[in-house]
């Protein structure tokens, strides 16, 4: 049973994010001009500004102005470089840990490897004896250390604790990974799938003004995405929300993805199927420029080889770049008349390649009419958001949760 007290504290909690999240959004403002833009008493401003000032977790910046009738307003901003968390990603054979300002600033990065199932429980010890050695020979300061955000790949459990399962990346299934973390390390611990933590980092880092939705989608080695509504990301009743690498594109005699399907849009979209699409055709007659820039060897393909080869006009090359961006354009229109989302993130390295984003952006623009057009944009922080975004996650829930661990 909810008590009055514990109503008065989820409003202080409230009232706190409130403050935290504008002050990060849009830079310093006056508690005056917070005030107003959260509907907040200037004895209730006050009353907060104060508290968040004494825990260190705003400042006042110096400058002043005057609010036009001779007050002076003093500008509040967060204390930003004085906040850090730690981060831990967990992919199929590797992960990393980190720890990242409330900035955005990395303070250290590691990449781990790790068995295919690793043993989830050893693997959280490994886990947390790197983060002890990375803490101990840091250089940089962390000023207030928060807690640590984890990004696994898979899906979570319905407490938000749980991993329900990494697809082989830990050998287990069901397992409390935050319970773990927490005993090991004595830090407030948060879990999330690794395509919402790339996404609340590109929302975090992007401070729009505008809440709009956002369908997110990385192309890495796998395509995988994430749709958020203002600042929620939608889970679905599966946790699984969503999984457009997975639509099956081809019907008959696709080739198999890991999932255990066949013809799924990873399998010819993903620059792993692009560049495995044109090892296997390689030849001086179907594919003579990328012969050329490879001297026929197989094994010199990348996909940005293919794909500068489909540039240069090589037709074999041509074939699987404009099969993969045909497929991806279909998927994301598909998504445009189901979700209508405000805009459409691209994310990874693929989308920096002229020819494969040309060609994207030509596909999706066909067959579709002017209210369906498909909001396509490259996201700002292509490259980055890997090092970031599992610390960058308890930084979130903190400034959610007003700036306190528990
Ligand atoms: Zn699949």
């Amino acid at each position: 049973m909810r008590t009055e007290g514990d109503n008065m504290i989820g409003l202080k909690r409230q009232n706190r994010a409130a403050v935290l999240l504008s002050l990060h959004r849009y830079g310093g403002l006056s508690r005056k001009r917070l005030a107003a833009l959260l509907g907040l008493t200037p004895a209730a401003m006050t009353k907060i500004a104060a508290e968040l000032i004494e825990e260190g977790l705003i400042y006042e910046d110096g400058s002043v102005r005057s609010d036009g009738a001779g007050r002076r307003e003093i500008t509040l901003r967060l204390a930003d470089q004085k906040l850090s968390a730690l981060g831990v990603s967990i992919g199929l054979g590797k992960a990393s840990v980190s720890a990242v300002r409330a900035d955005g600033t990395v303070l250290f990065f590691e990449t781990v490897p790790l068995p295919i199932r690793a043993p989830a429980e050893q693997t959280v010890q490994l886990l947390c004896n790197h983060l002890t050695e990375q803490i101990q020979s840091c250089k940089q300061s962390f000023g207030k250390l928060l807690g640590i955000g984890i990004a696994v790949r898979g899906v979570i459990g319905e407490d938000g604790r749980t991993v329900k399962s990494s697809y082989d990346a830990l050998d287990a299934e069901d397992f409390p990974i935050c319970d773990s973390f927490e005993k090991h390390t004595g830090r407030s611990t948060v879990l999330s799938n690794n395509v919402r933590a790339l996404l609340s980092a590109e929302a975090y880092l992007s401070r729009d003004e505008k809440s709009e939705s956002i369908f997110f989608l990385r192309c890495g080695t796998g395509i995988g995405a994430a749709f958020a509504v203002g600042d929620e990301i939608l889970e679905g009743d599966r946790r699984q929300c969503a999984e457009i690498g997975h639509i099956p594109v081809i019907r008959r005699g696709g080739k198999p993805c890991h999932c255990g399907k066949s013809g799924c849009l990873e399998t010819i979209a993903s620059p792993a199927a692009i560049r495995e699409d044109a090892q296997a055709i390689l030849s001086e007659t179907e594919t003579p420029l990328l012969w050329q820039m490879t001297n026929g060897d197989r094994h010199a393909v990348t996909t940005g080889l293919v794909l500068d080869a489909a540039r240069g006009g090589d037709a074999g090359a041509m074939k699987i770049a404009d099969r993969a961006a045909e497929a991806l354009a279909d998927a994301l229109k598909s998504v445009v008349y189901l979700m209508d989302p405000g805009k459409i993130v691209l994310y990874g390295e693929i989308f920096e390649h002229p020819y494969f984003w040309s060609r994207l952006a030509a596909e999706t623009d066909v067959g579709v009419d002017a209210a369906h057009a498909v909001p396509l944009e490259k996201s700002r922080f292509n490259g980055q958001l890997e090092r970031k975004a599992a610390g960058l996650l308890y930084t979130i829930h903190f400034y959610r949760n007003g700036g306190m661990t528990e």
